[in-house]
């Protein structure tokens, strides 16, 4: 039989996600793998010999880890599962003190609004008043906001605040559904303000239309019970992150990538931060975000349900959740894993003797590599409106386009030599320095470090960025529509 390893006990199995058994009982595979693999008999055992309560085995899908099962035979097409328990943490006590409970009350239209929830034994009226009394601030209110917010606010949370500073636009409906087409270009907090009241009048909305920054951003946040982190860079989650931890708010964690997303809770009780996991950002370009990589429309769908649900376990105080853990969950295979998420002891702001102590004092733009460009040799650009005169005026030009190849299947540049940003070093020879060249991508990100990687490998050409990339050029040079299929 094939044993599935899960990812956690790896390494007490030689690092492999499969090992085939040529046993056919669960009894008997156990007693191999233990030999084969002496490390993992502390893992899967405790003192007296028994399995331990947190490893589970799975054959089929059918949990088989009570002993009763381990003798029977089990066909030799079925794979059989080794994982830990998703349980892990003892469940917490609610966020929300009881005096704040206390001031709570229903009206009779809430008693059969929420009546669904107050027949639930783990929510009851107490539970109904916790939320009620519950502040919760969202930061985004675009594709995980989307179903956070309206959860939150189905579910009765008494006070939400949304901020954002974005308008909507067309694009964005193909995965932010708290917005219409009724909504475009209309400020995304105006538009889920108008969502929370369809659903519930009683709720207490605040909409902030700002950017958050440094020096904003902890009078923002001050005084909520939760932060719910819905945005989709690095700089704002590790603002949101360093200001939560200094405001000792839990931070309910959110993030999609084309058919990826990643959950967890972070500075719950002084539990681990954004930070401890990743203490730096990759370098500003190197991976696409959300609105240059693209993802599956229901993905924040499920994404954003999940961190709603952590969100109100914690103001519930019920279950176990994702705190100093990180759910990551891939749509494409249906598979999903709980990584186990360490306090760093020398972690930039959440420990004792933290270096940040005021967001005001930290350089985020720079931390996450944002300001890069202007410190190096600075880079030439080209505006859309230049680019398109110099290439109107038929002066001899290079134009190199570094996206992915589905994204020039979306659109086309014409003429453009096509280098992906990863061959772009060893193909330099194909690039003629006497002349100028234009490097493009969609956001005019991309190309800015493909500029950067090529002064690396010691090209000398003239080298030009084309500003805000192609999404700032499309409607001046393929004005016409049907250019973008
Ligand atoms: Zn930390």
């Amino acid at each position: 039989m094939k044993v599935y390893i899960s990812a956690t006990l790896r390494s007490f199995f030689g690092r492999n996600n499969s090992i085939e058994v040529s046993k056919n009982t669960i009894k008997e595979m156990l007693e191999d793998l233990t030999d084969e693999y002496p490390e993992s008999t502390k893992i899967l055992y405790d003192d007296e010999k028994k399995l331990r309560q947190f490893i589970q085995i799975f054959v089929d899908g059918d949990n088989r880890t009570n002993s009763k099962y381990w003798d029977v035979e089990i066909p030799d097409n079925k794979e059989v599962l080794l994982l830990p328990a998703v349980a892990g943490g003892a469940p917490v006590n609610s966020i929300i003190p009881d005096e704040r409970r206390k001031a709570v009350f229903f009206d009779d239209a809430e008693i059969e609004r929420f009546g669904r929830h107050l027949l639930l034994k783990d929510i009851g009226v107490k539970g109904q008043k916790r939320i009620k009394a519950a502040r919760v601030a969202v930061v985004g209110a675009g594709a995980l906001g989307s179903p956070v917010i309206q959860y939150l606010a189905a579910a009765g949370v008494g006070t939400i605040k949304v901020i954002d500073f974005d308008e909507v636009k067309l694009e964005n409906l193909q995965s932010q559904v708290i917005h219409t087409s009724r909504d475009l270009n209309r400020p995304k907090v105006a538009s889920a303000r108008d969502k929370i009241k369809n659903i519930n009048r009683n709720i207490k909305i605040e909409a902030e239309n700002i950017r958050l920054e440094a020096d904003n951003i902890v009078s923002e946040i001050d005084g909520y019970d939760i932060v719910i982190d819905c945005t989709d860079n690095f700089k704002a989650r590790y603002l949101i992150n360093d200001a939560c931890v200094l405001c000792n708010i839990p931070l309910v964690f959110g993030a999609i990538y084309q058919f990826e997303g990643q959950v967890g809770i972070f500075n719950l009780e002084g539990g681990p931060c954004y930070r401890c996991q990743f203490p730096e950002p990759p370098q500003a370009g190197l991976v696409p975000s959300c609105s240059e990589g693209g993802a599956i429309s229901p993905l924040p769908g499920i994404i954003g349900s999940i961190q709603a649900n952590e969100a109100l376990k914690l103001i519930l105080g019920i279950g176990e959740h994702l705190d100093g853990k990180l759910l990551i969950i891939d749509s494409l295979y249906l598979t999903s894993r709980i990584l186990k998420i360490k306090k760093k002891t020398d972690c930039a702001v959440c420990t004792k003797d933290a270096k940040i102590t005021r967001v005001e004092d930290f350089d985020y733009e720079d931390f996450c590599g944002l300001r890069e460009v202007e410190e190096e040799i600075p880079i030439e650009g080209f505006t859309p409106e230049e680019l398109t005169k110099r290439l109107e005026s038929g002066e001899p030009i290079t134009i190199v386009d570094v996206r992915e190849p589905h994204e020039r299947a979306i659109l086309r540049f014409p003429n453009a030599i096509v280098i992906p940003i990863g061959q772009l070093s060893r193909r330099k020879n194909e690039l003629n320095p006497e002349q100028d060249t234009v490097f493009i991508c969609k956001e005019g990100k991309r190309s800015v470090l493909a500029i950067n990687t090529l002064r690396e490998a010691g090209y000398v050409g003239r080298m030009y960025n084309l500003k805000g990339g192609l999404d700032a050029m499309k409607d001046l040079i393929f004005p016409h529509e049907g250019a973008w299929l």
